[in-house]
């Protein structure tokens, strides 16, 4: 009876937008320029330089000039990614890629390191 809300899916609709246009395969060769199949948006670890998809990455932004884990990735501002190892982490801090990439002089609190083992 009260199924009418559920019919309109807002965010299938936000998914589309961001992602772009979301083609059949059949639109294949189409005369485009080759692109790779993932639309998936990648992003580089500042630790290791490894690529990988976002959604892989912990990412991590300057908060009152403090370095600041983005557990959501909805930060405002610039993010720097690293893979979720604590090596990456440690690399990153050590060459203050952060401070580079973010743009800003960031302090890394001590005990941050969100990946390491106890
Ligand atoms: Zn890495």
């Amino acid at each position: 009876m009260t199924c009418r809300e559920r019919a309109a899916s807002p965010r299938s609709d936000t998914n589309r937008a961001k992602s772009g246009a979301i083609r059949p395969p059949a639109a294949a060769g189409s005369g485009d320029a080759i692109r790779p199949t993932t639309h998936v948006a990648s992003r580089t670890c500042v630790g290791c330089g490894r690529k990988a998809a976002k959604h892989e990455l912990a990412r991590f932004v300057a908060a009152d000039s403090t370095l600041t884990l983005d557990p959501n990735g909805q930060a405002p501002g610039r993010g720097a990614y690293t893979c979720r190892r604590a090596v990456c982490f440690e690399r990153a801090v050590d060459r203050r890629a952060f401070s580079r990439t973010l743009r800003t002089n960031v302090r890394v609190p001590p005990g941050l390191n969100p990946f390491s083992e106890g």
